[in-house]
């Protein structure tokens, strides 16, 4: 395709996402709209290819992690000197060729699927995007490794279309058995990039559709130039002062994406959920805190907690010191940062604020119906992090179990996440709703068993109001079972039907009903 004729305009130089199945023309269509356009390209698929194919030459077990991940420094991708990164080298050969062979295509898509793999290889592509003025291609780009991508473009084709292209690159006939083999091949690589727990092949939720089915390859060049033209050109609208005032090119740093304070991330939902040292401190002084306040008893599973994956921690909630506790105690036992939802207010305090940014706190603006909550949310498990939530959304007002929203039911019936029920009681005696905390007094934070959804048999399948009440009742009688009778509230009848055996799958962890706050008054507790 001929170089477009308009010279570069590095001031509106996006970050475009190009995602898509296996073979559907990302990596070829990709590099000829970057060079249409005067882009930088990278194909990350070379990345995990490459991985696979140092495996398979090392001996290494595709399914051992460490060994796996300790290749990955080998990797190197090679510019074009356009700033176009479509070759792969190890230890300075250029193996771009071998790792695009039937061995590697066999292979790469179990090495890709390692949590482990990924995390190490998310910096990376991300390093490279952080300049800007790119198109980079795979399958998670628009989800998890750029989720905040100007632009998100989606290549999608018919598997036979796109067996068929890949048995006339390689010059196999259409009726050779060997092109069944890539039919089939096809069929099981999607089936394991879109079923994996981590970065699945998912179209994100802003993304353009192309489909390319019947399109001539020029043609499908040409929707992703115009797609990225109409993108630059909406830009440049919608930021004509902030141009003016832009400095020259060459003195800017590393693009970023505007977004008013209150409604930018707090921190990367996809970031890798390691423990920094703000949060290994912040989670001490959560136990000192309240330790000061109370005696703290914690009960269940810890060491049975998933430390790989995604995962939703979903509590009741009675008190301020709810977070403190669930947070001081799980941090450590999970080994790796908790994503929480917390409300807007909360990160506009001075210097607190801050901190809880930096500590992966994201702002809910409760007065919507927050779709960028949702999407972060279903952004932090879709790249297998922790995510907590309360699902009645506030503190409660009587004491026990107030009705919950039903988003996390939703989140959770879209990406079927481990759930691990939490209940917390005492703390609204120790640091009432509205009034200042009152040390003394027993505080119990109960771990459930982690379930899924699907695990259930849950009713409502095909009609998504239905499931979605269902899944919530199933939730919150989940944490209701971990809760004293008297905290059960408007889930009470549930949490009898799941233990009577009525409820379906696993039942909780057992509970005590005494739970030494047994019998609690809830007068007074607002
Ligand atoms: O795009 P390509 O087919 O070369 O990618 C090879 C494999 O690498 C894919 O089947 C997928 O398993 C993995 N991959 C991925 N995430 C990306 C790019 C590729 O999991 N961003």
């Amino acid at each position: 395709m001929a170089r477009s004729g308009s010279p570069p305009d590095t001031a509106t130089g996006l970050v475009v996402a190009l995602d898509g199945p296996a073979s559907s023309g990302k990596s070829t269509v990709g590099e000829a709209a970057a060079r249409a356009l005067g882009y930088r390209f990278c194909d990350t698929g070379l990345l995990y290819r490459a991985l696979a194919w140092l495996a398979l030459e090392r001996g290494v077990p595709l399914d051992d992690d460490e060994r796996l991940v300790a290749l990955v420094p080998e990797l190197e991708l090679a510019d074009d000197g356009g700033g176009r990164f479509r070759r792969v080298r190890v230890g300075g050969r250029d193996v771009t060729d071998l790792v695009r062979g039937e061995r590697v295509d066999r292979v790469v898509s179990e090495v890709a699927r390692r949590p482990a793999v990924r995390a190490a290889l998310l910096e990376r592509q991300r390093a490279l995007a952080a300049p800007g003025r790119i198109i980079m291609a795979g399958r998670d780009i628009g989800t998890v490794v750029l989720p905040d991508a100007d632009l998100k473009l989606y290549l999608d084709a018919s598997v036979e279309e796109r067996a068929r292209r890949r048995a006339a690159e390689r010059g196999i006939a259409p009726d050779d058995p060997e092109a069944a083999a890539i039919l089939a091949d096809l069929r099981r690589r999607d089936a394991i990039d879109s079923g994996r727990a981590v970065a699945p092949l998912r179209i994100a939720a802003d993304a353009t559709v192309i489909t390319t089915d019947g399109r001539r390859f020029e043609e499908t060049v040409a929707a992703v130039v115009a797609a990225i033209r109409a993108a630059e050109a909406r830009r440049r609208a919608a930021r004509p002062r902030r141009r003016a005032a832009e400095p020259p090119a060459g003195d800017r740093g590393p693009r970023r994406r505007r977004r008013s304070p209150s409604r930018r991330p707090a921190r990367d939902p996809a970031r890798p959920g390691h423990l920094t040292l703000l949060i290994r401190l912040g989670a001490f002084g959560a136990r000192l805190l309240a330790r000061l306040l109370a005696r703290v008893t914690v009960e269940g599973d810890l060491a049975g907690l998933p430390r790989q994956g995604p995962l939703v921690l979903a509590a009741n909630h009675l008190s301020n010191l709810d977070g403190v506790v669930i947070g001081g105690w799980l941090t450590p036992a999970l080994g790796r940062r908790i994503h929480w939802l917390a409300k807007k207010e909360m990160l506009a305090w001075p210097i607190a604020g801050r901190l809880l940014a930096m500590s992966s706190f994201h702002a809910v603006d409760r007065g919507t119906g927050d779709v960028e909550a949702f999407r972060t949310a279903q952004r932090i498990l879709e790249a297998g992090n922790v995510l907590f939530v309360f699902p009645e959304g506030t503190r409660s007002r009587t004491g026990a179990l107030g009705r919950a929203h039903d988003g996390l039911a939703a989140l959770a019936l879209r990406t079927d996440p481990p759930i691990v029920p939490l209940a917390v009681f005492g703390t609204e005696r120790v640091w009432p709703r509205g009034r200042f905390p009152r040390p003394g007094g027993r505080v119990v934070l109960r771990v459930g068993t982690p379930f899924r959804l699907s695990e259930l048999g849950l009713p409502g399948v095909g009609d998504r109001r239905l499931a979605k009440v269902a899944a919530t009742e199933a939730i919150m009688a989940r944490i209701g079972a971990l809760l004293p009778e008297a905290y059960r509230g408007v889930y009470a009848a549930a949490v009898a039907a799941l233990e009577a055996g009525q409820g379906r799958g696993p039942a909780p962890s057992p509970t005590d009903p005494d739970g030494g706050a047994g019998g609690i008054s809830t007068a007074g507790v607002r």
